[in-house]
């Protein structure tokens, strides 16, 4: 288990994470989300003991973050980092003897990894004569190349196309079922919400929301009820309990303080004469994301 216990970092009188604590379990995926310069980078660095924290104490396994540990451990970093003038293979067997394994071993792993990232005919290419989105291959299968217990990716789905999301999203699944944990950094809420069953939600290095992200929409009192049909939005943004209401191609959203107003809602609805659809649902982690944030800052 990671555990990162009320860690601080500073660069000189700049805080750039504010007592941060949060656990990642074996096995689950945990999303460290938040908006640029929140601190996100700083803490995956935190992570990989390649800047210390000012204050805090960041454990894997029990045991302090060292050399011997790193082993255990695949990076993704924002930045990427390939080793652009050597082949795959080269590249493959640098990193592999990075992390004590035999060059047996990476080169097994390594084909059946090209094969599952639908590369394998690239093994002998230049790593700077491939596109971007095979390049980005080429550094998550570094990342996992030493089969590792905790999986950091910053930003993962970057720049990829649907299909190759998709991919990256379907080996992440494998990785977890078969317990590493993972910890990923992402601006896209979409992709969070299909992923991740924990999170913690940065804003200037501070917490402002952390949880399992069922218990995080459960308790989040505004909900979102959809309708479509024949309605007015002066009529509806009147009615008590309704915080917004916004016009969509072929529906209209209106936000509630709770659940309670629900009825008021549909009691309006009952007075008009075509409603094809009336749902109440909880709201996307983008709304809580854009709220929470707003919040912090004082919006
Ligand atoms: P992004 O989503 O843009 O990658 P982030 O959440 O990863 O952002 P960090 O890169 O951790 O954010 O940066 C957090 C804050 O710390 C920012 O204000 C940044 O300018 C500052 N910072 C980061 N690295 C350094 C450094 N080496 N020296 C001084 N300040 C730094």
């Amino acid at each position: 288990m990671l555990k990162v216990e009320n860690v601080t970092k500073y660069y000189d009188d700049f805080r750039a994470v504010d007592n941060l604590s949060f656990e990642v379990d074996k096995g689950e995926i945990f999303g460290l989300l938040g908006v640029n310069g929140a601190g996100k980078t700083t803490t995956f660095r935190m992570i990989m003991n390649l800047t210390p924290p000012t204050e805090g104490k960041i454990t894997f396994n029990g045991k302090k973050i060292d050399y011997d540990v790193t082993d255990q451990i695949g990076f993704l970093t924002e930045e990427r980092s390939l080793l652009t003038k050597l082949t795959v293979k080269e590249q493959m067997l640098f990193y592999g003897a990075l992390k004590s394994l035999s060059e047996e071993v990476i080169l097994k792993r390594l084909d059946k990894l090209l094969e599952r990232f639908k590369i394998s005919e690239y093994k002998d290419r230049k790593i700077n004569t491939l596109s971007k989105g095979n390049q980005q291959k080429v550094q998550f299968i570094s990342a996992i190349i030493n089969e590792p217990k905790l999986l950091i990716l910053d930003e993962p789905f970057s720049g990829l196309d649907p299909i190759n999301i998709e991919l990256f999203k379907s080996v992440i699944l494998e990785l977890k079922e078969k317990g590493t944990s993972i910890i990923f950094s992402s601006h896209r809420m979409d992709h969070v919400e299909l992923f991740c069953e924990k999170l913690v939600i940065l804003v200037r290095g501070k917490a402002v929301l952390s949880g399992y992200l069922k218990d995080i929409k459960k308790d989040y009192k505004i909900k979102r009820i959809t309708i479509e049909g024949d309605v007015s939005k002066k009529e509806l943004q009147a009615i008590e309990g309704v915080i917004t209401v916004n016009k969509n191609a072929n529906s209209y959203t209106v936000n509630i303080k709770d659940e309670s107003y629900a009825k008021n809602v549909f009691d309006y609805l009952k007075t008009r004469n075509s409603i094809t659809k009336y749902a109440v649902e909880e709201p996307s982690l983008e709304e809580i994301f854009v709220a929470k944030v707003g919040e912090a800052y004082g919006e």
